[in-house]
């Protein structure tokens, strides 16, 4: 049985369930069998970040599956460690490919409820390869907008574990919708110039374009100038009339509290990246 090979910018799910469906196989868990000879591999397979069935089917399929290719477009680690310094995402690339178990933090994204398509994506698919498949860049699930279509991305949700066990077919007939927010197709570009930066690019330790930006905004707490503290309460209002009550409730809640604040000041934030302040 061949290995798919990998669409440009395809979800590492995309690309095993197109194994699954090329095989024949009746049931998934037969497809997973071949693939992963009965290891437990079930919240591995959904995962965005880079995990260790990436590893078992390159090793199986080594002429098909470039590991370190697999890692920069089948997930989204590249994203997720955007604001990682250089030298720590280098290092957490290396390890992997290399077989080093490093269980970062980011883990948790191995685990979700969603896959997310663009309907036009899927019509442009089907007529250049004669398939649809899930890409990589529509599953950052703050995006609103298909980046190259600008019409909504399309979510399909279920129970976590039903995603890894078993095939999951992109919905047909699905007419595109434009309707958007204000701040949507910004939102869009804005994630999109981050998926798609260099690898190697991070923050730069020079740089405080942030904190004047927020300073010019008058989002620094009067109290606290010196540590470049926010004024929590104006940078929630000032969220929340840019974008709208529901986005910024569903990723900071009902407010932004003092210790948040804290941890986002400049220079505790520098301590974090980079381990050393400049004070
Ligand atoms: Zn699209």
């Amino acid at each position: 049985m061949q290995f798919p090979t990998p669409y440009p910018g395809e979800l590492w799910y995309s690309i095993i369930a197109r194994y699954h469906k090329r095989s024949g196989n009746p049931f998934w868990y037969m497809s997973i069998q071949e693939l992963f000879d009965g290891r437990n591999t079930s919240t591995l397979i959904t995962g965005f970040y880079p995990n260790e069935s990436i590893i078992m089917v390159h090793d199986k399929f080594p002429n098909v599956i470039d590991l370190r290719k697999a890692v920069l477009e089948s997930t989204l680690f590249p994203y997720l460690m955007r604001f990682y310094p250089k030298e720590k995402k280098i290092k957490a690339y290396e390890d992997f490919v290399n077989g080093v178990d490093t269980k970062p933090r980011l883990y948790r994204y191995t685990k979700h409820d969603k896959l997310r398509y663009c309907p036009l994506c899927r019509q442009e698919d089907i007529e250049k390869y004669g398939e649809p498949y899930w890409h990589t860049v529509h599953q950052i699930e703050l995006m609103p907008l298909c980046p190259i279509h600008r019409c909504r991305i399309r979510e399909i949700t279920t129970h976590k574990s039903l995603f890894s066990g078993r095939y999951t077919p992109m919905p047909e007939d699905d007419e595109p919708v434009f309707d958007c927010a204000h701040y949507e197709p910004a939102l869009t570009d804005t994630l999109f110039a981050y998926y798609r930066m260099p690898f190697e690019a991070s923050p730069n330790i020079e740089s405080d374009n942030l904190a004047r930006a927020m300073e010019n905004a008058g989002l620094i707490s009067d109290m606290n100038i010196q540590y470049t503290k926010y004024d929590g309460a104006k940078l929630y209002k000032a969220l929340v009339d840019f974008y709208s009550p529901e986005l910024i409730e569903q990723y900071f809640g009902t407010d932004i509290k003092m210790q948040y604040c804290y941890l986002l000041s400049l220079y505790k934030v520098m301590v974090l990246a980079f381990g050393e302040s400049r004070r």
